[in-house]
């Protein structure tokens, strides 16, 4: 049984397009109160996900961007001064285990090692919150759920999800999708028509192949979207390729010339 819950504090309807049954294992580990890695490269769709699960399960949904100050007081909470007076604010993840929210931790190996603590008592059967400074144990609320992500692709031997931790979650492997799923979702995303959509969707493609040799990288669903919208809104295609496309993928000179040699073999 969910928290009682209105409609008005979920998340916000948004369009996702499904890869296979990742809607399916989603819900059923929201069902049965299991937490859910996301594992996958920036920019192929986990934020969406999550967000239109979270609508779909309709639980309000309190995102984190995870970086390497951000510690366990962050999501926890502090004691502020307020007018004088000193106050208990709850942090992000406290306000989820409170309201049955659903709590995504986006990159969640950059965070202080301290918050990996914190997620432990909240990952398996106890699902509690300590919260040391007040004393606090709090139970979550049915229909709370932990989700983080991460990304294999960054070969930090320093950043890595230790197993303990791992082994906490039901995992869920993201990757940029198919031409015949990205197509479809570039074309909703832009506003451009699909002959247009086409192209990018290739060059994207011929891109992703260089990852590793000459990219960290491949280009994400995301840069494709902006491409088109820029296209979509009068920009040369040469030029929104470039800015989108080609620029954000690298600074060497050399590796740029050969992007662009791609991209005429695409448009050329
Ligand atoms: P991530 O969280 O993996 O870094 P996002 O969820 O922010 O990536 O995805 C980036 C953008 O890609 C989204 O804003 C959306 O426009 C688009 N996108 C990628 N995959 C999908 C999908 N399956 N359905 C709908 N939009 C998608």
């Amino acid at each position: 049984m969910n928290a009682p819950l209105d409609m008005e504090k979920a998340a916000p309807a948004a369009f996702y397009l499904p890869h296979g049954d990742e809607c399916t294992v989603f819900a059923a580990a929201h069902a049965n109160r299991l937490p859910v890695l996301l594992k996958g490269p920036t920019g192929c769709g986990k934020t969406r996900f999550v967000t239109h699960m979270a609508n779909r399960l309709a639980r309000p949904l309190y995102t984190v961007a995870c970086h390497d100050d951000l510690s366990a007081a962050d999501l926890i909470g502090r004691y502020l001064l307020k007018g004088g007076e000193t106050v208990w604010v709850d942090g992000p993840l406290t306000r989820a285990v409170r309201e049955g929210a659903i709590c995504y931790l986006d990159e969640v190996v950059e965070a202080r090692k301290d918050v990996t603590v914190v997620l432990h008592p909240l990952t398996d059967d106890r699902r509690i919150l300590p919260v040391d400074r007040t004393g606090e144990e709090i139970a979550a609320a049915p229909g709370f759920m932990l989700v983080a992500s991460y990304n294999p692709g960054y070969q930090n031997i320093l950043k890595t999800l230790k197993p303990s931790t791992r082994q906490r979650f039901v995992a869920l492997e993201f990757d940029f999708p198919a031409p015949e799923h990205e197509v479809p979702v570039v074309v909703r995303e832009s506003g451009l028509e699909e002959a247009r959509v086409q192209p990018l969707v290739r060059l994207a493609n011929k891109l992703r192949g260089l990852k590793g040799q000459d990219l960290e990288e491949g280009v994400s669903t995301r840069l494709v979207v902006y491409a088109a919208t820029l296209i979509a809104t009068g920009m040369p295609v040469e030029r929104a390729v470039s800015v989108a496309m080609v620029e954000p993928l690298t600074d060497d000179a050399d590796v740029k010339r050969g992007l662009l040699d791609l991209v005429l073999a695409v448009y050329g």
